[in-house]
């Protein structure tokens, strides 16, 4: 929990600064090849109303039969979340009309969920780690689509979406920032990804959030808090959050009052605008569902969902740190995917892990990003890229020529050190051949060479002519030592 403000944080009102307080219920749908209630499937983009079993469509008479899989990510989940895990849930009945819910109830968890209380450790920046409390997790259904842009005057529902699991993570009221909150969801998406128990697909709607936010002078009680439904991208995340706590700060400080109410994000506009307010909010009637009895698990269960658990990813990045020598920041990135974290793993296994680091970071993930790829369709290897580390080790090239090796392998392919061999790529290990470039680059710039033993900006100059002249492969260190001789530096 966050006791101490930290000022930097705060947003300055008209009247003095203000804390914003932020808490989100994350929906992310479990990974699972069926329904939670049916054997129904549950794969993207199907024709609509395929994926429709007589339980998903509540004819009469039908009974939900839980899934057993489902059950199993929750937990798997709560346990990855550090959480409690209830060996007794209930499912609830959560009443309420909606076009796209055929029973007319959404089967959820209220007073007994699968998961309480549990933390997540939240990397703010490299150097602010903050812990967020989990209130509870639950399993609950999803709802089918409307779809009212197909007709002028008809609403069309699309149903294979209906009845497919959907884990409810609530946090506590911890966060302080919008920053904070985006890298609790990022945070959030990478421990469900590694746990293979969502994918955390944000486009496809599979992990959204409801952000609550209020206002308060520090050290005040929390204030009234709006919820802001349904925001699936965490760039939208923040961006409401911005918007939502001025909006209640300049309310506040022109002496009115927030009234509790559900609101929308407009990312069109930028703005939130109310939905609905508390006196409109459903009376849902809470029940125990009469269909389902309690839903019950042994420890030894539980135990051995944990032993098969993956390494998380706060493990692993106190791993690459003790085991790679990391910075703590170069080890959260290289972490954040646990895809990525496999292929630096199998570059920096017996390779220095630094080197090995700025290879993978700077140069192959720079290259991906830019050409909107990602890991698993990355045209280098971990072995091609392990290949040109170790060529700059051995100091066979330089790093000028190991960038232009890393462009010939994206492009064409190949072992590292026979495209080396084959195009004489190596470092010119010669001394007397780089001496007698260094001789004729300094005895051509007779002036210049006179300036570099007073302005010593002027040496890189020489370095790079002398790098140029060599067709990139003399070492840069001994160019630099044998142009301070031969110019008289030092
Ligand atoms: P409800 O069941 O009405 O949605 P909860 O008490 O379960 O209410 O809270 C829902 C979410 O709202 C939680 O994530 C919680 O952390 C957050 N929350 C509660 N009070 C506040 C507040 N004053 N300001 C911001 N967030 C809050
Ligand atoms: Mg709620």
């Amino acid at each position: 929990m966050n006791i101490a403000v930290n000022p930097k944080k705060l947003i300055k009102g008209a009247t003095g600064d203000w804390e914003v307080v932020i808490g989100l219920e994350i929906h992310a749908q479990v990974n699972s090849r069926a329904k939670l209630f049916s054997g129904s499937s549950t794969a993207f983009g199907a024709e609509p109303n395929s994926h429709v079993s007589l339980v998903d469509a509540a004819m009469p008479g039908m009974l939900p039969v839980i899934n057993s899989e489902c059950v199993a990510q929750a937990i798997r989940t709560g346990l990855g979340l550090k959480a409690q895990v209830n060996l007794r849930s209930v499912f609830d009945r959560k009443n309420y009309f909606y076009p796209d819910l055929p029973q007319g109830y959404q089967i959820s968890q209220f007073k007994y969920p699968i998961i309480g209380e549990g933390e997540v450790l939240v990397d703010v920046t490299p150097d602010e780690t903050i812990t967020v409390g989990i209130e509870r997790l639950h399993l609950e259904q999803d709802a089918g689509k409307s779809i009212h842009d197909l007709d002028p005057h008809n609403s069309y529902v699309d149903l294979n979406r209906s009845g497919v699991a959907l884990m409810e993570i609530v946090s506590k009221p911890d966060l302080r920032s919008s920053e904070e909150a985006k890298a609790y969801v990022s945070k959030m998406r990478t421990i469900l990804r590694y746990l293979g128990t969502c994918d955390g697909d944000m486009e496809k709607g599979n992990l959204r959030a409801d952000v609550n936010v209020s206002v308060r002078k520090i050290g005040d009680e929390l204030g009234t808090r709006c919820e802001i439904k349904n925001v699936n991208s965490i760039r939208f995340i923040g961006q409401a959050i911005e918007y939502e706590a001025r909006r209640q700060i300049g309310i506040i400080e022109d002496g009115g009052k927030i009234i509790q109410e559900t609101r929308l994000y407009d990312p069109a506009k930028g703005e939130t605008r109310s939905m609905r307010s508390k006196e409109e909010a459903h009376d849902y009637r809470y029940f125990p569902d009469p269909d389902l009895l309690p839903l019950e698990f042994t420890q030894s269960y539980v135990d051995e969902l944990n032993a098969a658990l993956p390494e998380l990813p706060d493990a692993k990045k106190a791993r690459f740190i003790a085991e790679y020598k990391l910075s703590p920041y170069d080890a959260m990135v290289l972490t954040l995917e646990h895809e990525n974290a496999d292929y630096y793993e199998a570059v920096a296994k017996s390779r220095d892990g630094k080197i090995s680091a700025n290879w993978v970071i700077n140069e192959l993930f720079g290259r991906l990003n830019k050409e909107g790829r990602d890991i698993n369709t990355s045209p280098v290897s971990a072995e091609q890229l392990g290949g040109i580390v170790d060529l700059i080790t051995e100091n066979i090239i330089s790093g000028k020529i190991a960038k232009d090796l890393f462009e010939i392998i994206w492009v064409e392919g190949g072992n590292p050190r026979e495209i080396v061999k084959a195009r004489c790529m190596e470092q010119v290990t010669d001394l007397g051949a780089i001496q007698k470039i260094v001789d004729e680059v300094v005895a051509a710039h007779p002036d210049k060479a006179e300036q570099a033993k007073t302005k010593h900006g002027m040496l890189g100059f020489f370095v790079g002519m002398v790098m140029k002249a060599s067709g990139g492969k003399a070492n840069p260190a001994t160019v630099s030592d044998m142009l301070k001789a031969k110019i008289g530096l030092e």
